[in-house]
């Protein structure tokens, strides 16, 4: 039998930015994951703010150095002349946001969890939730039980804990599905700054992520609506040839409102999700996996206020997805076919 403070399941950044923030707690932290590394996962265009995250990680260094890809936001083609969109901006000069690739990413904050002495299972999957009087006490995984106060998902979009606990999720769109692909050449268009074309289905999104790399991501509102990369590709674009297969992920706005309770927390796409117009997964990975870990190591230091930090965690979630949400609306609303399952204003 192991025991730990708390064991993490899944090592995307919401996992591993619990595991980092817990050791550096002082807690004993495992973190499972399933895959072995490096694995897929698109997400490689990252917001300003995930600096200062990523530096007190203690990973900036490595990630955020000369060789990163700067933007200072992305071209928006929607309901009138094209506009740039810039992140904004302070004393210090233009907020920039870069390129990364997510191999790179998950690799740098994997080995830095590690080395603060996460005791990291890879590759592991987590099988089943232990629990005992109504509280998560633990885990069942490949290599046997792991035991733990606290259980964090961070399984990403499948919301592996949220399944095992048959919690309530709250869909907030219809189903929606992206497709996405990767292109194998430069385009001077692309390489400054993404762009991102509305058309009467819906968006597409396109930006030279490496040096001779380009990826494209794309949404239609309605559900089966027509796609091919014939009709999705500006033409100059098409006759690049596909890196990969063309891939599809499941992007329906959707939260579970109890995204914490006895002995869990949920973080990162595991606790809430919109798609991928919103532009921010991987920093808001990144900060509610730092956020849960400080409100955990609150509940083992003083188990009396669990019950309030819980709630305060579940809350502080639902408003930043509620305002997140909002703002993808107004956006939406400008676009010249508004899906047309939006809410009226
Ligand atoms: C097409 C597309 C484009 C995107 N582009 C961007 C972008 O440009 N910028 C951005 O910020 N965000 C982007 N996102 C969103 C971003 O990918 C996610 O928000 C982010 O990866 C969420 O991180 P996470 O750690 O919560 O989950 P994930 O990164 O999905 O990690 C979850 C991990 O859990 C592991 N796991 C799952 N189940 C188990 C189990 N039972 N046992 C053990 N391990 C398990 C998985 O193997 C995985 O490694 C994009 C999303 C899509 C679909």
């Amino acid at each position: 039998m192991r025991h730990f403070d708390v064991v993490v399941v899944g090592a995307g950044p919401a996992g591993c930015a619990t595991a980092i923030s817990g050791a550096r707690l002082g807690l004993r932290v495992a973190l499972i994951e399933r895959q072995t590394f490096p694995r897929f996962r698109p997400g490689e265009s990252l917001h300003p703010g995930i600096e200062p995250l990523l530096q007190q990680l203690g990973v900036a260094e490595q990630l955020c150095g000369r060789a990163a890809r700067r933007f200072d936001g992305q071209w928006v083609h929607w309901d009138g002349p094209p506009r740039f969109n810039g992140f904004g901006a302070d004393e210090r000069g233009i907020w920039q946001g870069f390129h990364l690739e997510r191999a790179q990413l998950d690799a740098t904050l994997l080995s830095r969890a590690a080395a603060l002495g996460v005791k990291v299972q890879q590759p592991c999957g987590a099988r089943r939730v232990l629990t005992k009087a109504n509280r998560v006490i633990g885990v069942d995984t490949d290599s046997g039980c792991v035991y733990a106060p606290y259980v964090i998902d961070a399984s990403g979009a499948r919301g592996w804990l949220s399944h095992q606990l048959e919690l309530p999720i709250r869909h907030c769109s219809p189903p929606l599905l992206v497709r996405y692909g990767y292109l194998r050449g430069r385009s001077a268009t692309f390489a400054r700054a993404a762009h991102l074309q509305a058309d009467p289905g819906g968006w597409t999104w396109i930006a030279q992520v490496e040096e001779r790399l380009l990826h494209w991501t794309r949404l239609t509102f309605e559900q089966n609506a027509p796609m091919s990369r014939a009709t999705t590709l500006p033409e100059a674009l098409q006759a690049l040839p596909a890196l990969g297969p063309l891939r599809g992920a499941d992007v329906t706005w959707r939260i579970t409102p109890a995204a914490a309770g006895a002995g869990y927390f949920l973080v990162g796409d595991a606790a809430n999700r919109l798609d991928p117009a919103s532009s921010h997964g991987v920093l808001k990975a990144l900060m509610s996996g730092m956020q849960a870990a400080q409100v955990l190591a609150d509940c083992l230091h003083r188990p009396a206020l669990q019950v309030p930090a819980q709630m305060q965690y579940r809350q502080w979630l639902s408003d930043g997805f509620a305002h997140d949400m909002a703002q993808l609306q107004v956006f939406y609303r400008q676009h010249p076919g508004p899906p047309s399952w939006l809410p009226v204003d």
